[in-house]
Formats: structure tokens, sequence, C-alpha cells
């Protein structure tokens, strides 16, 4: 059952459009997270959802009840939303055990009692109860922040930049930990950030923004292999697009060489098409024929992301083992490993 459901949804300041058309579902205990550059519309999308913004057309329904569309608006205290923000906001003077007890004050005080231990002990944190928020570490708010907002059991949790504020270990060990808790409890939320490792750590489905509309709404697994847009392949992970011309039997010659896959259209021999390669579609191989030259390179852990140049000078990236590494400037060579190709019509990916 879908819990949350957005059909055609246009959100907007004055004359200004924020939010275009965007449609998506989120299935019962399902985690979403809205990503996209600045400005695109992600926190405009998310208080939409909250109902601190009607919409000027479509409909958003939460558990199949409408609560927005252009003739209602139910405030954001009878949507049976949860809500965490960046900036904590706990209450300073309130110890952690009635921070969290805040949204659950008419339950009766053993029942708070038990709901506030059993949260405590859910982001473990238990015992941390006669605390005040000033005795605790930044991570350790942001838990408390999203046990309050769990207390009164939403049926959606909305989740603006939870994490932003924290170094990266920490955000990268939360966003783990706090997916535990949202699948423990069945909660259905929907996170909007900026940091595609946490989307990823965390999501079933994530969307990719641009300029308020949703170019797609996908697993986290489909947008980074199977992107339909180019701005969300350029956006998402690593990789370039490689102009390409397609050949009479059905292959794509490009700057790498000739590629082939099941994805060459037929009848299109001579047409332009830009290809994504990844930095995994690449495997460095001293024996390949394919030279390229190295001319830039980042340590990333386990791996070094290099960016080489081909002989034509268009620029790739491929990865390596960080425990083999190459000097810049130095020659290698490159061989293929594209299972499929993702194709999009030329041109596209200088706008
Ligand atoms: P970021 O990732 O930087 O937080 P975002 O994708 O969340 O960005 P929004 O905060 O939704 O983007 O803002 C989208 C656009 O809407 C921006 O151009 C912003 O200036 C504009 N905007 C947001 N709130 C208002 C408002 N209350 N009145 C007028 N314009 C607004």
């Amino acid at each position: 059952m879908n819990l949350l459901k957005l059909d055609q949804v246009d959100v907007g300041f004055g004359k200004s459009s924020i939010v275009d058309d965007v449609s998506f579902t989120l299935a019962e205990g399902e985690i979403g997270c809205l990503l996209g550059p600045s400005g695109c519309g992600k926190t405009t999308l998310l208080r939409s959802i909250a109902g601190f913004e009607p919409v000027r057309r479509g409909s958003i329904e939460i558990n199949s009840r409408l609560v927005s569309s252009p003739a209602q608006l139910i405030p954001p205290e009878k949507r049976d939303v949860g809500m965490v923000f960046q900036d904590f906001a706990l209450f300073p003077h309130l110890t952690v055990a009635d921070n969290i007890s805040f949204g659950i004050r008419n339950d009766s005080s053993s029942e708070q009692i038990q709901r506030v231990n059993q949260l405590l002990q859910h982001v473990g944190l238990a015992g941390y109860g006669n605390r005040y928020p000033h005795q605790l570490s930044g991570g350790q708010q942001q838990r408390i922040a999203l046990a309050r907002a769990l207390a009164p059991r939403p049926r959606v949790l909305l989740l603006d930049e939870p994490f932003s504020s924290l170094d990266a270990d920490l955000r990268e060990s939360l966003a783990t930990e706090v997916r535990g808790l949202l699948k423990s409890e069945g909660i259905t939320a929907l996170l909007v950030t900026h940091d595609q490792q946490e989307a990823f750590a965390m999501a079933d489905k994530a969307g990719v923004m641009y300029h308020g509309r949703m170019l797609q709404w996908d697993t986290p697994y489909e947008l980074y292999h199977e992107p339909t847009h180019h701005l969300v392949a350029n956006f998402i992970g690593h990789g370039v697009l490689l102009r390409g011309t397609i050949t009479a039997d059905q292959k794509v010659f490009t700057p790498l060489g000739l590629l082939h896959g099941d994805e060459v259209p037929d009848n299109s021999a001579g047409e332009l098409v830009d290809v994504l390669v990844r930095p995994d579609d690449i495997i460095i191989d001293e024996a390949s024929e394919r030279r390229a030259v190295i001319v830039g390179k980042g340590f990333r852990g386990a791996h070094y992301l290099y960016t080489v140049a081909l002989v034509d000078g268009t620029q790739i990236y491929c990865m390596s083992p960080s425990h083999h590494q190459y000097s810049m400037g130095s020659e290698i060579g490159l061989r293929l490993n594209i299972d499929h190709l993702v194709l999009f019509p030329a041109g596209f990916c200088e706008t």
C-alpha cells in the first residue's frame, strides 16, 4: 500500500514556480530520498508534504487521505507526519526524556515512560533520559531529535538534511543506524540530503530533482546504472558522457573505441549519441593497447579515482585499488568492463 502519494504537484511563491509537476509514491515502510542541486526545490517539496506550503496543482495523499490539493490544506499537526530538521531544535530547558515525550504529553505517564525508554534504547542512548541537550554530543542530540519525532508514531517521517551538521564519519554511520531504526519501527520516511552516499546508505527509492522537476524516481541502483536522463547521469556518481557515432553494425564509435550492447537502436547508423562511462566501466590493464595518461588522482580510501586522458585528449574516470598507485603523467593501458550501454541523444549533455 502507498503511504505517501504525490500526483502532479506544483508549488510556487508569487510568480515563481518552485516545484513543477512532481509525482511519486512511497510504499508503507519504504525510505525515500530527494536529491538534486541546491535550490532545485527539495525543501519546498518536503514542506508541502508537511503542510507548511500549499500546492497550486495536483494532490498529496498520506495513508490514502487527501491532505493537499488546491482546494484543501490539512494543517501540519493533523497530517500524522513527524519532522526532523538539520538544526535539531531540541528544547534546551527540557531533559532528554521530556524532549522525547513532548509530542505524547496526552498519553498516560506510564505510557510516556515506556515509550521514552523504548526509543532511548532504539537510538542507543538508554540511561540518558535525565541529561539536558547541552550535555550531549551533536550525534547524540540528533538521535534524540529523531526519537522525539518518532514518539507519537507518525505514519510518515520527513527529514531535512538531518545529518548535515555532523562530521562525515558520523554522518555515514548514523545514516545506516537510522535506516535500521526506521525499518524496525516500520516508518515510511522521506529524506532530503546533499550527500549521495547518505542517500545510497538509507534509501529504498530516491529521486533527482532539477529546477523543480523530478527527473527520475527509482532505486539508487537504477539511478546509478540506468539513469533515464543525462542530468541524472551527470549528477549521480562520477561519470562522463562520451560523444559517439552509431555504426552500420549497431555499435557505437567513441574516443574509447567501438562499444557494443543491446541498447543500440536499429536503423540508426550515423546518428550521434552520448554514452555514459562510469569509473567502474574502466579497468587499468597494462597489457591493453588502449593507451591513456593519468592527469588527475584522488584518494578514496580503498581506491584511487583517476582522471585519465585518452589519445585524442578526451578525459574519463577510472578507479583502481589504492595499494597499487600510479603517478601523475604516467601512461597506462585501459580495458573496458561495460556490460550495458547507457545512451542519450547527442547534445543534451551541453545544456
Ligand atoms: P538546498 O539544497 O540549497 O537546501 P533546495 O533544493 O532545498 O535547496 P528550496 O529550499 O526548496 O531548495 O528552494 C527552492 C527555491 O525556492 C529557491 O530559489 C528559494 O530561493 C525559493 N524559495 C524557498 N522558499 C521561499 C519562500 N518562502 N519565498 C520565496 N521563495 C522561496
